[in-house]
């Protein structure tokens, strides 16, 4: 970090206040202003405080803010498994399922359908959040019971999303990985309670956020004792209408630069369109996506939250043997489709 001095400003100030907070600066006189360089992997701590002194104009910080996330941490990139599946290795992760759990007719025919397919987890929504009080907030404990029970039957894992903190440990008896919704991606007393809890996390990517700050979110995880997250891309906000989100996939080198974390794209909340959703679904395996999170829904006209978004379970179908085609271009592959378990 530098710690560049106003015009006509001694460091001694400076380096009297570095010394209460345990830090040593190295000062130099560069073009007739005072520079104080800092030594420090914990810059944010102490950057907000040094910006506020009397003395000092700019803090230039150099050391990204989040160090258990960073690249550094594991250059190869990290390997997180969820039961049988694992993120950021050579198989791509395909995530699938409705928007929200509606009933059990609706979740089994689509958990079948899209593990033959090709699915490897299953995903559905039994905690919803909705920006109006009216509308569906999701059927609560019956739907994680279903979620359950239909993963269970077609032997997919579960991940489903969790709102509030004190239902973390509820929520995660019945998930193998707990989704974090992009509206929570800053509710810092549920990022610590999935932290401590130790299930998988997938992290959405707020609306409005940027990398540094889903990666900051992701290290409030890591800090409460969990480094087992995944960072899902699903779309920002912009001035285009045209689509639900701007569905942001230079992130997905990005993030690869900055994070040792695996990421995947969900092309359904970054698109809104269901005719989109599968040209950005191969869109982001060629960016690098460990996996993908996708809307299916057995009869997407009549879903009850994001029918508009949702394949049809024909659509979905129809999209993983292009997917298959895709991955290879970029190292990766496809698990081979095992055979699914009746619904008995
Ligand atoms: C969802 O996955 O259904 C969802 C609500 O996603 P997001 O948080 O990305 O809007
Ligand atoms: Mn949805």
């Amino acid at each position: 970090m530098i710690l560049i001095l106003k015009p006509g400003r001694e460091p001694s100030a400076v380096l009297k206040r570095l010394a209460e907070l345990d830090h040593v600066g190295a000062p130099s006189h560069v073009d007739g202003r005072w520079l104080v360089a800092v030594e420090s992997r914990t810059e944010s701590g102490i950057s907000d405080r040094l910006r506020a002194h009397r003395d000092v104009e700019t803090v230039q910080v150099s050391d990204p803010p989040y160090r258990l996330v960073a690249r550094e941490r594991c250059p190869e990139g990290s390997l997180v498994d969820v039961g049988p599946v694992t993120f950021g290795g050579a198989d791509i992760v395909l995530i699938a399922g409705p928007c929200s759990v509606e009933d059990e007719e609706q979740l089994l025919k689509t958990a079948t359908l899209v593990a033959e397919a090709g699915a490897t987890m299953l995903r559905g929504g039994a905690y919803k959040p909705s920006t109006s009080p009216y509308g569906f907030q999701g059927l609560g404990i019956p739907g994680l019971t279903m979620l359950r029970e239909a993963g269970r039957r077609v032997g997919l894992g579960i991940v489903t999303e969790v709102m509030d903190p004190a239902k973390v440990e509820r929520v995660a008896e019945f998930a193998d990985m707990l989704q974090i919704g992009a509206r929570s991606m800053q509710n810092f007393d549920l990022l610590k309670a999935v932290g401590r809890c130790g299930k998988p996390v997938l992290l959405k990517r707020g609306m409005c956020s940027t990398l540094d700050e889903w990666l900051l979110a992701a290290e409030y995880v890591a800090d409460a004792g969990n480094e087992r997250i995944v960072l899902c891309e699903r779309g920002i906000r912009s001035f285009d209408a045209s689509t639900r989100n701007v569905l942001d996939l230079a992130a997905v080198p990005a993030i690869r630069q900055l994070s040792c974390l695996p990421i995947v794209v969900d092309p359904s909340h970054g698109t809104g369109r269901r005719d989109l959703v599968g040209p950005m679904a191969k869109a982001s395996l060629a960016a690098g996506a460990d996996g993908l999170l996708i809307e299916v829904h057995p009869d997407p006209d009549r879903a009850i939250k994001d029918g508009g978004q949702s394949l049809s379970l024909e659509e979905f179908g129809a999209l993983v043997p292009e997917l298959e085609r895709i991955a290879p271009a970029v190292d990766r592959r496809l698990p081979s489709r095992s055979p699914v378990v009746s619904p008995a």
